[in-house]
């Protein structure tokens, strides 16, 4: 796949965005507004009028036929149930999803996982790359995981689990908090990979290589290695990279950062505070990583300073933290070798810390007509399928700044779906319109295109888009609610808030059960006598 240069900032790869508070909130209360109510079609992903939607869902496929490729699959005719032979990349969330989803629907799957374990960012991995910009995330020994050692999950468990199989109610790892830590969330996936059934299916220690069409794409070469260093080839009906986005660092082009003395570091490398100690680090980015590491950081260090765009609201010292500043984004780095602010002010510092999201890295891709652009991974239909090589190519788990477990299996379903017939694509002709209007309606909304994966505000909609494909229902208002609450208390730059949200919830239960009346209350003092 050939990646042209990317922006100089980035998605994030957590689910949040840069955006200021205020620009933020006003976007979450017009998403309150105008947002379609849970039983209403999306308005925004219009649905093309050649996609038949799914009317229904079988239990089990009947026929073995031929690719749903081409004029028959844009029909609508080809109508044959169809088992396909799938090899599905990367053994994350998305990856044991997409395999669950896959037997589900009767394909036969080869789970490919490159590294001794599955779970995928949520496996902690204590190392850092030598490179602490981890600007080639290609290179022997590069660390695939991006978490610090004090991550708990930025959404609550609520929103973590899987259809059938969820997180909230049930503790995995002895951490039942709301937001648990990452032990809790490898343990909540390697139990869904053991009930599933896809544990026992994963290839463990084999990195696929090169991922090419045969033909017009109607069957797929997949060269991997494995543990051994032999290397393979095998073939495949169909591909599903699932390989994640968090690793290979987006750091933005800093003007005079040749004349920048100090350290520099990704946070896909960050894992404890206590390198940091008595430094003045320049904090840059201000997504959910980039808030919860400023704020550890503040508790060993001198100084810190952020520097985030949408930040005149709130420029200066943050109230909440002792030793935290909130900057205008980077001007450059001035000829005494401090960092200027585009507000004016400047800082020295010891340390530029980069939480400045993730660029999409295929490395195993090398095709005509599918490209990275600025972070576009493109063209993409709905961000799934590349119309040129669909339905046997697809990609699940690119879009953030949603509830992304939920995500990951609706694009998962709507994969094994369109790979057994249960449901069909446009023609390629009218994949293509559908993103090229996508595209144009982001760029008369000013959005850039490195936000192309970026959901949020229209989550919903593309959340809701993706359950009309599969038969599913729409999103629940209460998820939907709890999500623009988390973003809320994101923004209120407190870090404090997971546990607040605990006390919340508790607060807001004993309400409940006060109001229901005298006769529970009489019934619990009778009941604790
Ligand atoms: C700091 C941080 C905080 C986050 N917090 C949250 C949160 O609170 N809630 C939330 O929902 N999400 C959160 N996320 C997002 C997180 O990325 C998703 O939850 C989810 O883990 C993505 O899963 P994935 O399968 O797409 O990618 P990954 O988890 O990255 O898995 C990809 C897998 O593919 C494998 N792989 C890659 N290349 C190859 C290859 N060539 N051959 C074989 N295997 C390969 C990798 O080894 C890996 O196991 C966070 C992410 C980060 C970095």
């Amino acid at each position: 796949m050939v990646h042209k240069g990317a922006g100089n900032t980035s998605s994030t790869c957590s689910c949040f965005t840069t955006l200021g508070a205020e620009n933020f909130l006003a976007r979450v209360s017009h998403c309150r507004l105008h947002s379609p109510s849970v039983h209403q079609p999306p308005t925004d992903y219009p649905s093309h009028p050649d996609t038949p939607r799914l009317a229904r869902r079988h239990s089990a496929p009947t026929h073995h036929g031929t690719s749903p490729r081409g004029a028959e699959a844009s029909t609508g005719s080809w109508n044959r149930m169809r088992r396909a032979e799938v090899a599905v990349v990367g053994a994350g969330a998305a990856g044991l999803v997409a395999a669950r989803e896959l037997l589900r629907e009767g394909h036969a799957v080869a789970f490919f996982e490159k590294s001794g374990r599955t779970g995928g960012t949520w496996a902690y991995d204590p190392r850092a790359d030598a490179d602490p910009l981890g600007r080639d995330p290609a290179s022997p020994g590069a660390v695939h995981g991006s978490l610090y050692a004090s991550l708990r999950t930025n959404l609550p468990r609520e929103l973590m689990g899987f259809s059938g199989f969820p997180m909230a109610g049930r503790v995995f790892a002895g951490d039942p908090r709301a937001f648990p830590g990452h032990r809790e969330v490898l343990a909540f996936l390697d139990a869904f990979a053991e009930e599933s059934g896809v544990a026992a299916r994963v290839r463990l220690r084999a990195e696929v290589l090169r991922v090419a069409p045969l033909g017009q794409g109607e069957r797929w070469a997949v060269a991997w290695r494995g543990e051994d260093g032999e290397v393979a080839e095998e073939v495949f009906d169909a591909v599903v990279v699932c390989n994640g986005h968090c690793t290979a660092p987006l750091v933005p082009k800093i003007r005079g950062i040749d004349k920048w003395r100090g350290k520099q570091i990704h946070s896909h490398n960050y894992r404890v505070p206590e390198p940091f100690r008595d430094q003045s680090v320049v904090v840059v980015g201000f997504a959910a990583s980039g808030i919860d590491i400023a704020a550890e950081i503040s508790r060993v260090a001198k100084e810190v300073h952020i520097a985030a765009r949408y930040s005149e609201d709130r420029l200066g010292k943050i109230e909440l933290y002792q030793n935290v500043w909130m900057h205008a984004e980077i001007d450059g780095i001035q000829d005494d070798g401090r960092v200027h602010f585009a507000e004016g002010s400047a800082v020295a510092a010891d340390t530029i810390l980069y939480c400045t999201g993730y660029r999409y890295h295929f490395p195993f891709l090398d095709l005509d007509g599918l490209t990275v652009d600025d972070n576009r991974v493109g063209p993409l239909y709905r961000h799934v399928f590349p119309p040129k090589y669909a339905p046997n190519l697809s990609f699940v788990g690119l879009p953030f700044k949603t509830i992304i477990f939920q995500a990951l299996e609706l694009e998962s379903k709507w994969v094994a779906a369109v790979l057994s017939g249960h449901t069909a694509l446009p023609s390629e002709e009218g994949m293509m319109t559908a993103v090229r209007e996508d595209y144009r309606r982001m760029e008369e909304a000013g959005r850039p295109k490195r936000h192309t994966h970026a959901l949020w505000p229209e989550w919903v909609e593309y959340m809701n888009w993706l359950a009309d494909q599969v038969g599913e229902p729409h999103l629940e208002a209460r998820r939907r609610d709890v999500y623009d609450r988390v973003l809320k208390c994101i923004w209120s730059l407190d870090d404090r808030y997971r546990d607040r949200w605990e006390e919340e919830e508790e607060s807001a239960t004993v309400a409940t059960l006060q109001r229901k009346g005298s006769i529970c209350q009489a019934s619990y003092r009778d009941s604790s006598r």
